[in-house]
């Protein structure tokens, strides 16, 4: 039987003459491809302004620094998530202020928020967890500055509005497995010019009349030219996502019970991951999926408070120990799904 592994980006042929043809020109750096995909992007989740970077995790780190956070300050970031975040908040030598989740959602729960701010909190990092929207309505009650990261959330929407058109500033990634790719890749949105530019001017060094710490956090054309074919499919890349986590939805209600529960299925997920939590811990049932030829992962590698040693986060515990990704991606059949499905539930019993 074919291993089917647990992510897997959708690139094709349209792709590669797209990047052909940008190889072709010899103009390969940032240049009039970056700006097309920077416009496109802005225009398409009403972002404001978008300046394209490396990676989600340069992304972030600009995100801060033209917040202003630096050495004194603290971060809020939510615990159930990868160190990208984490890290961005180190790279600025401030502090993480590390908050709990809702374990409906795994996002992160105003109502901790609430309780860990501190007179030097500067900001809420603010991820939306495997394509379904935090709680912005109540996170940004709070009255912080919010960088919404969109990492795993291109295309949702909340309140009817894509995600990335509430925060102050709003950071998106384009690494080979998210719901789009340029292979590595991310942008930075804002509504606000002065911290846009404030982005731009720090995401490149070159030609400048006066020094101060810039960085090389560039996308190149190559990967633009990709991520504008990519934004063309994205429309049918989540058609299809959603198809197939309402096919696990349906097969799992129809054949287990409350041993399961289920992603919330509201309108606007757009299931970069397809998330279940069981009553039990997952570690060993990864391993038996994986003998019966399909990939499945933790959600979260390992929370952010566990690398830090902090106690205090029992909805990230639980939500770590129980929760278990199933595959899902474009590529992936209705038969994989069924197949994959019968399996998990066999392992219930
Ligand atoms: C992937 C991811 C990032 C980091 O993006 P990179 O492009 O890999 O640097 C940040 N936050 C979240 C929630 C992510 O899923």
């Amino acid at each position: 039987m074919n291993f089917i592994p647990h992510s897997k980006p959708t690139v094709g042929k349209a792709e590669a003459d797209a990047v052909a043809e940008v190889i072709r020109s010899s103009m390969l750096a940032q240049g009039q491809r970056v700006d097309e995909f920077e416009r496109l992007f802005a225009q398409r989740f009403e972002l404001g302004q978008a300046v394209a970077v490396g990676s989600g995790t340069a992304g972030l780190h600009l995100a801060l620094l033209a917040l202003g956070v630096g050495p004194g300050d603290d971060v809020i970031i939510p615990s159930f998530v990868c160190t990208a975040l984490l890290n961005a908040v180190c790279y600025v030598g401030a502090q993480a202020n590390v908050a709990d989740i809702r374990l409906d959602t795994f996002n992160i729960d105003p109502v901790d928020v609430r309780k860990r701010i501190t007179a030097r909190t500067k900001a809420i990092i603010v991820p939306h967890m495997f394509g379904q929207a935090a709680d912005l309505r109540g996170l940004k009650d709070i009255g912080l500055p919010i960088i919404e990261d969109c990492a795993q959330a291109v295309g949702a929407r909340y309140a009817k509005r894509p995600v990335g058109s509430f925060g102050d500033l709003s950071v998106f990634s384009f690494y080979a497995t998210k719901v789009m790719t340029t292979g590595e890749g991310g942008m930075v949105s804002s509504h606000d010019p002065f911290l846009i530019e404030k982005v731009r001017d720090a995401r490149a060094y070159d030609n400048r009349s006066e020094y101060s710490i810039r960085f090389n956090y560039k996308m190149t054309d190559i990967q633009a030219a990709m991520g504008i074919v990519q934004l063309e499919r994205l429309k049918s890349f989540l058609k299809k996502r959603k198809t197939l986590a309402d096919t696990y939805t349906a097969l799992f209600l129809e054949e287990s019970d409350s041993r399961l529960s289920l992603p919330l299925g509201v309108e606007e997920h757009t299931y970069f991951r397809y998330v279940v939590r069981i009553e039990r811990n997952i570690g060993k049932i990864c391993e038996n999926l994986r003998d019966l030829a399909f990939g499945t992962a933790r959600p979260v590698f390992k929370p952010i408070h566990r690398y830090l040693t902090r106690e205090g986060f029992p909805k990230t515990d639980q939500a770590w120990e129980t929760t278990i990704s199933l595959p899902i991606y474009p590529e992936l059949k209705i038969e994989d799904v069924k197949r994959i499905a019968k399996a998990f539930i066999g392992q219930l019993e």
